[in-house]
């Protein structure tokens, strides 16, 4: 072989059929190595592609013997020449030609690797975790984070079209109230001290906007220690974005067009213009401020129309202000008892904890069946199907709780029915804004007003008057945007006047010494002439797995923590020893 500078002429997904003849020096990781006795294929893989190998037994047989003895991943630089393949492989961009072997070099060997590296691998996600850089060999792996490093250009190039200026902001700050816990990082110069690492960057992006930056952006690492409950990850990636002398509307346009932008550059998908839900029609109809809309199956209140028999359990709902309220399960009346049964099941569950399921069939041949019969007239279950709009065939199903709770147990009962019916067409996209957000809610335990979103959001001026007699009910100037039934921003316009952010904290309940220390430097700058601003932040990670379709955001993330909040491959955290502590002031209990 020539000695050259550069180890390779092509990769592994570039060859084809106007590349006959060529001589070519291609390197990567052994894939597959098939032996037949006279011949050997390997199929050559790198992050471009797959290319065949070929050596012959008749034309070169050391070289056929070297190439016998490679094992996958092996790290092999192979040059010979491209010929047209006999056998034609369609379903790669490289299938029609291979590579005559000439020459060969083992540049690493390789233990045989714990799981393939295939999309369809036999590796548990544990395994994978622990050998993240094994995983991340496998195209699928690869192809996520290359869409993922798409679209933050698409994100940087629209940005920038439209004057943002990207801007870093620290990571050893003090702590932001984004309603979960800091991860504290003790300080070694100031013992007994600590900074914490930002949940976001929001107030350091407000304070641009009073610098006048006018517009900012930052692809902003955030930091929240919170139970890892469903889909989070300690540390994750938002698109963080401010902008001053906006209006909701200006920041939707500007929102909307970026993922739209986004959706066109990465995946040529027009997407039409976002609906805007008002917060309330989305827990009225769909128990969820997150809806999937990609499906219809509204919940509608019964309340109106089941009262007046003997049947106590309605009733008593009724007098108690409790909601009565079903979903059309459409095409779904021939439900045998055990489905029902799950269903009870499902709606029961102690996280959901509702007392029962009603339900109601409409039947094929025009009878109607009832969990309630013995209560209910035809007619009276004919008019509460005609609520529902059902139609023969289909099951209408029913809950009586509290308000939210009859909402909310619908509102996974409508998803656990798309599930089992699959009435959701997987390349659909539902994209829209829920707005009108409420500025506080209850907390769980007092029934205190606690910040809905976070403590800067600007109230709904038509709302102002409820301020100091009924909190709960002023909506916010918030909003977030919905994918496929997640949430992957949310923004709002800021308050900047400073004593309408005293009054917020004062509701709240923030004394005036934690409102000095937490947030003095804060209210302080919008002494200085601070702007009318307001902005959003993406989830960025979980933007990139509905776009991958990926099931956890996990899969999207190079290097992700476990459930447990652990690092599996570096096993993080770990314990430091005596001296590290000392060093940093700090004693373990
Ligand atoms: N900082 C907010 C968050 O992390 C987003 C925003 O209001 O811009 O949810």
């Amino acid at each position: 072989m020539q000695s050259s500078t550069y180890y390779r002429t092509h990769h592994c997904g570039e060859l084809r059929m106007s590349d006959i003849g060529k001589t070519v020096s291609l390197t990567g990781w052994v894939n597959k190595n098939r032996d037949q006795g006279g011949m050997i294929f390997i199929d050559l893989r790198d992050r471009y592609g797959i290319t065949q190998l070929v050596f012959n037994m008749d034309t070169n047989a050391p070289l056929c013997e070297e190439a016998r003895k490679l094992g996958r991943e092996y790290v092999i630089l192979a040059t010979g020449t491209v010929a047209e393949r006999s056998n034609k492989n369609q379903n790669i961009p490289t299938g029609e030609i291979e590579i005559i072997v000439t020459n060969l070099s083992v540049l690493n060997a390789a233990e045989l690797p714990p799981f393939t590296m295939d999309d369809e691998t036999d590796g548990g996600e544990e395994l994978r975790m622990k050998y993240r850089y094994l995983d991340l060999r496998r195209p699928q792996m690869q192809k996520r984070l290359m869409l993922r490093a798409q679209m933050l250009k698409a994100v940087r190039t629209y940005l920038d079209a439209e004057g943002f200026v990207e801007i870093e902001t620290p990571n050893l700050i003090k702590s932001t109230p984004e309603g979960a816990r800091d991860f504290l990082v003790p300080s070694r110069l100031q013992p007994g001290l600590f900074y914490a690492l930002p949940q976001s960057p929001q107030i350091l992006k407000q304070l641009l906007m009073v610098s006048g930056m006018d517009r900012y952006y930052q692809i902003a690492k955030c930091f929240r220690d919170e139970d890892l409950r469903g889909d989070r990850q300690p540390e994750f990636t938002q698109i963080d974005c401010e902008m001053s002398f906006v209006r909701q509307e200006d920041v939707w346009n500007m929102f909307e067009g970026m993922t739209k932008y986004v959706f066109k550059q990465t995946k040529n998908i027009d997407l039409p213009d976002f609906l805007r839900l008002p917060y309330k029609e989305a827990i009225q109809y769909y128990g969820s401020d997150k809806p999937d809309l990609r499906f219809d199956c509204k919940i509608i209140d019964l309340n109106d129309v089941v009262g007046g028999t003997e049947f106590s359990v309605f009733n008593n709902i009724i007098t108690s202000n409790g909601l009565i309220a079903g979903i059309n399960a459409k095409g779904c009346s021939e439900y045998s008892r055990k489905q029902i049964d799950e269903l009870t099941e499902f709606v029961k569950a102690p996280h959901r904890g509702v007392g029962g399921l009603i339900y109601i069939k409409f039947n094929q041949d025009g009878t109607i069946k009832s969990s309630v019969d013995k209560f209910y007239s035809v007619e009276q279950l004919t008019a509460i199907g005609n609520k529902l709009n059902a139609q023969k065939g289909d099951l209408i199903l029913i809950i009586a709780d509290k308000v939210n709770k009859t909402r909310k147990v619908l509102g996974e009962l409508r998803l656990e029915m798309a599930k089992r019916e699959n009435w959701i067409d997987k390349n659909a996209w539902s994209v829209f804004w829920v707005v009108d957000m409420p500025l506080f809610e209850p907390d769980e335990n007092t029934g205190e007003p606690i910040f809905a979103h976070h403590p800067f959001c600007s109230p709904h001026p038509d709302d102002f008057q409820y301020m100091d007699t009924e909190p709960l009910r002023v909506r916010a100037q918030s909003y977030d945007l919905v994918m496929n039934g997640n949430e992957i921003l949310s923004g709002s316009i800021r308050v900047h006047d400073k004593t309408l952010q005293e009054k917020i904290f004062t509701i709240l309940g923030f004394s005036e010494a934690e409102k000095e220390k937490r947030f003095g430097f804060m209210v302080n700058a919008f002494k200085y002439g601070a702007p009318p601003h307001g902005g959003c932040a993406f989830g960025f990670d979980r933007w990139v797995m509905l776009m991958a379709g990926g099931d956890t955001i996990r899969d999207v993330i190079p290097f992700p923590k476990n459930n447990n909040g652990r690092d599996m491959m570096m096993d993080a955290p770990g314990d430091v020893d005596n001296e590290q502590l000392k060093i940093v002031g700090v004693k373990l209990l």
